[in-house]
């Protein structure tokens, strides 16, 4: 695989790890990863993690949060799950640990950015126009989160692409129900954040909430939604729709 493992030293013996890729990853993260971060991680336990950012992603295997945000130790509290869907605040769908980080976050952590990350070739929106296995009980009833930015159209790379970004600006109102964001959004203590990350071209698009359009972060002016009060006035509408 990608990694060459450290075979020199005793704790790096890879003829010990029987070709466990994973275990010769782990020592390689102790053996060449910490000691250049290790004063760094030693501060975040003698005085406690203080992340800026909630970062809200999908769990695609292609999308890197760390790499897109060149965070290191102790910046992002990171939520991700399948489509980076925000549960509704009134817990009506059961037990959330997404809706639990949100709260965490913004209670004891006291973030003051959040972002929410979709990307291209979306597994999960992808489902929604399709059908799902039987047996996934769960996953059916966690893609309704993003259903209401499903296009009443066959799915074309475009509709889908447009979809990935509706389902972004729908998680967004989603996190405004959640009291204490809507309160600090309001009083400007917290940046919402909506990106689209398309990995073929390692571009992020930016949600801009005045144009209703995802911008891309090359030419960007800014990686926040922007002012939020226009669209809080436009009743939960997805303004990406309306203005093409
Ligand atoms: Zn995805």
């Amino acid at each position: 695989m990608g990694l060459q493992g450290d075979a020199s030293g005793e704790d790096c013996d890879s003829s010990a790890a029987g070709g466990d890729d994973l275990l010769l990853r782990l020592r390689s993260f102790k053996s060449d990863y910490f000691p250049l971060h290790q004063q760094r991680f030693q501060d975040l336990v003698a005085e406690g993690q203080h992340p800026t950012t909630l970062f809200i992603g999908c769990s695609d295997s292609r999308l890197l949060p760390y790499l897109l945000t060149g965070a290191g130790p102790g910046e992002l509290f990171l939520v991700r799950n399948v489509g980076a869907f925000v549960p509704p605040y009134d817990g009506s769908y059961g037990h959330h640990g997404t809706a639990a980080a949100i709260e965490f976050a913004v209670l004891s952590l006291q973030v003051g950015h959040i972002i929410v990350c979709g990307h291209s070739h979306c597994g999960a929106i992808k489902a929604l126009y399709e059908e799902v296995p039987a047996e996934a009980n769960n996953l059916r009833r966690w893609l309704d989160l993003g259903r209401d930015a499903a296009l009443p159209v066959v799915p074309t790379p475009d509709a889908l692409r447009r979809t990935e970004q509706r389902a972004v600006v729908l998680q967004l109102e989603r996190l405004m129900d959640y009291p204490m964001v809507r309160r600090r959004v309001v009083a400007g203590q917290i940046s919402l954040h909506g990106w689209h990350c398309v990995i073929e071209d390692g571009e992020v698009h930016v949600f801009d909430v005045q144009s209703g359009r995802f911008v891309a972060a090359s030419v960007a002016t800014h990686s926040g939604t922007g002012p939020y009060h226009p669209y809080v006035e436009h009743d939960g509408q997805v303004l990406s729709d309306e203005n093409p």
